[in-house]
């Protein structure tokens, strides 16, 4: 007799969570949303209260031969924060899993703290606790925030309507093409040691990869100009991936105009020189960490001239279209990559 064995390469990331989400139930009325957006929500009185884990791990998310440990600590809260961002909340307090292998010393723990430290200062966050242990793999981080947000302005991944604007703040690509670079100066420094790494005209793109933000900035931004956006997600898969989950989740289509994807020069000449199409890596790379969302109609005036935020395309009513439109006119459909890590 043979139990049935499934891939999980196979189900994929999503299908997989879906799989969990099934079979969960929840069972007090605080537990206002569980699984399937950036953060739960949780009934907390006056306000909900927003919670979130994301996980890194050594040879899977970051490889230490270029990522230094401060940076690591920085990017492990940064990309937990951009989790509460993306559910337009406030982050306040985080905990922190690590798992350890003895090729870790006292001082490589204090300089990752250095990172976790400089980015809870920067985000005015307190880390309030987490737990330590012996890892057989390397090291492993695992950040757990909990943000505030009212209820009201809570914005989540279903809310999308028809004829909505649809925008995207910084620019995208960049932190794929930063760790092409680092991935070639490594590669480079393995065959020669005694090699020099050449970052320098890959400023930008690199410090994409290795210092990522989460977009608080817009956040505020948002609240000062009296805007919710009607749905959000954060950009951490890339935004055909993101866009898919937004589109699902409201039931709208969407409709995206290659022209408007925001692309920085130097990620634009970067893929040009690794000979990969600026807009595939801007739809797919993962981890630029910024802020999808849609916004009313009513809305575009007062955000219209806003540098960072970009008018990238609208919903519309058939959510089994998804598309992007290129420069040349030809209609795309949008596909998300799958997961890379299984
Ligand atoms: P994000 O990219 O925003 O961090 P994920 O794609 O990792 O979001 O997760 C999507 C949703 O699935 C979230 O609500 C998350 O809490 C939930 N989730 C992910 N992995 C698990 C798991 N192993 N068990 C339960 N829920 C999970
Ligand atoms: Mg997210």
């Amino acid at each position: 007799m043979h139990e049935k064995r499934s891939e999980i390469a196979q189900l994929g990331e999503f299908g997989l969570i879906n799989k969990i989400k099934q079979k969960v139930s929840l069972q007090n009325s605080s537990s206002l949303l569980g699984i399937g957006d950036d953060a739960a929500v949780i009934d907390a009185g006056d306000d909900c209260v927003l919670l979130s884990t994301d996980m890194l791990l050594e040879g899977i998310h970051f490889d230490l031969s270029y990522m230094p440990l401060q940076h690591l600590g920085y990017k492990a809260v940064a990309v937990n924060l951009s989790d509460i961002a993306a559910m337009n909340g406030k982050p306040e307090q985080i905990t922190i899993g690590l798992g350890l292998s003895n090729r870790f010393s006292v001082e490589a723990v204090e300089l990752l703290y250095e990172g976790i430290r400089a980015a809870c200062e920067n985000y005015n966050v307190d880390l309030v606790g987490g737990d330590t242990t012996a890892s057989a793999s390397g090291l492993v981080i695992s950040v757990s925030v909990i943000g505030r947000a009212k209820k009201e302005k809570i914005a989540y991944r279903t809310g999308a309507k028809v004829n909505e604007i649809i925008c995207v703040t910084g620019d995208l690509g960049g932190a794929y093409m930063g760790l092409q670079v680092l991935n070639r100066e490594k590669q480079v420094f393995l065959s020669d040691p005694s090699a020099q790494p050449d970052l320098e005209d890959h400023e930008y793109v690199v410090g994409r990869q290795l210092k990522p933000e989460a977009r608080m900035d817009i956040i505020h931004e948002l609240a000062d100009l009296n805007i919710v956006p009607t749905s959000m997600i954060d950009v951490s898969d890339g935004l055909a991936s993101e866009i898919l989950h937004l589109s699902k989740a409201s039931n709208v289509g969407v409709k995206l105009f290659e022209d408007k994807i925001p692309i920085d020069n130097n990620t634009f000449d970067t893929a040009l020189e690794f000979k990969l199409d600026p807009i595939v890596i801007a739809m797919n790379g993962g981890e630029d960490y910024e802020l999808l969302f849609t916004i009313n109609q009513t809305d575009f005036e007062k955000v219209k001239n806003h540098p960072d935020i970009h008018f990238i395309g609208h919903t519309h009513d058939n959510a089994n279209q998804n598309v992007l439109i290129s420069k040349a006119g030809t209609v795309v459909p949008i596909q998300a990559q799958g997961w890379k890590h299984f």
